[in-house]
């Protein structure tokens, strides 16, 4: 490594992760110009990563951004039931082709490949890892402006693949005030600075529910820790979800894209700002 002397200034053959090391991304499909990559990420499954994923992108494309999803989560087919996208991922011969949602936003899933949504995807980690990559490097994406790609849960083979092989702008944490929110917040931000990529900010999803009577904001997995770890780790809060049963019967019915809230402008402007800065 640089930082010693016995740094022999060629990386390929070095397994020292030091700070000389030139990352090696990939290139993406030579018919792929996609302006803005934005991983979003969490520490466990079940926090709303792939909701939060899904509406982002919605919001994005409400705003007239050309948006693509690459769903890299085979915890389950979330993205492609948010949006009820089913069909073959077919093959030009010079690429794969992604598949459009209703509003247009281009989307690949690893759940797509699968016959029927609800059986478990058995393959192992580096077979799911390469495919990823796959999405990434021959998928016609053709001219995107933000592509959102949904991250496994966790620091397993296939996050790790997302990072060192695709040149992300930045990484979006999601959280839930039950997680022991600081130590997964903290593993991320860790992680992110590791590959060097920038956190972007974090969304707590499930943060309240609104009470239909009177209007208040009832915190029942307890009060909102998001602004003490967001300060504790340097990064910006950038939006609370509630728990909304709209979202979910939008999700059930795969009509995401008709939802009706702003829980993820404040998200969506910090995006555009910190891709644009
Ligand atoms: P993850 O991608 O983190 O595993 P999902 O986005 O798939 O989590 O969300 C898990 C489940 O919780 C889904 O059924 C989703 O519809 C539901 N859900 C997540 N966030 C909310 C919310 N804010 N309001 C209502 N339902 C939600």
């Amino acid at each position: 490594m640089a930082e010693n002397s016995g740094c022999t200034h060629d990386c390929s053959t070095c397994k020292e992760n030091c700070s000389s090391r030139a990352p090696q991304y990939d290139a993406p499909h030579k018919d792929s110009n996609i302006k803005h990559v934005i991983g979003v990420v969490s520490g466990k499954g079940g926090v709303g990563k792939s909701i939060v994923t899904s509406m982002l992108a919605t919001v994005m494309q409400r705003r007239d951004y050309k948006c693509a999803i690459l769903d890299a989560d085979i915890t389950g087919p979330s993205i492609p039931k948010a949006f009820g996208t089913k069909g073959d991922i077919l093959s030009t011969g010079d690429g794969l082709l992604p598949l459009a949602t209703k509003t247009g936003i281009k989307m690949i899933s690893v759940n797509l490949l699968l016959d029927e949504e609800t059986r478990p995807v058995v393959w192992r980690g580096p077979v799911i890892a390469g495919t990823v990559k796959q999405f990434w490097t021959d998928v016609v994406w053709g001219d995107v402006d933000y592509m959102f790609i949904d991250c496994p849960p966790g620091t397993g083979d296939v996050p790790l693949t997302v990072f060192q092989s695709i040149k992300l702008d930045g990484i979006i944490i999601v959280t839930t005030p039950q997680d022991l929110v600081s130590m997964i917040v903290g593993k991320a931000v860790n992680m992110a600075a590791l590959m060097n990529i920038p956190v972007i900010g974090l969304v707590e999803n499930m943060s309240y529910v609104r009470c239909p009577d009177c209007g208040k904001e009832l915190h029942v997995f307890g009060k909102s820790k998001a602004e003490a770890v967001c300060a504790e780790y340097g990064i910006q809060l950038l939006g609370r979800m509630p728990i909304d049963e709209k979202l979910s019967a939008l999700i059930d019915k795969g009509v995401i894209e008709l939802m009706e809230n702003d829980y993820l402008e404040s998200t969506a402007d910090a995006v555009v700002k910190f891709c644009n800065k």
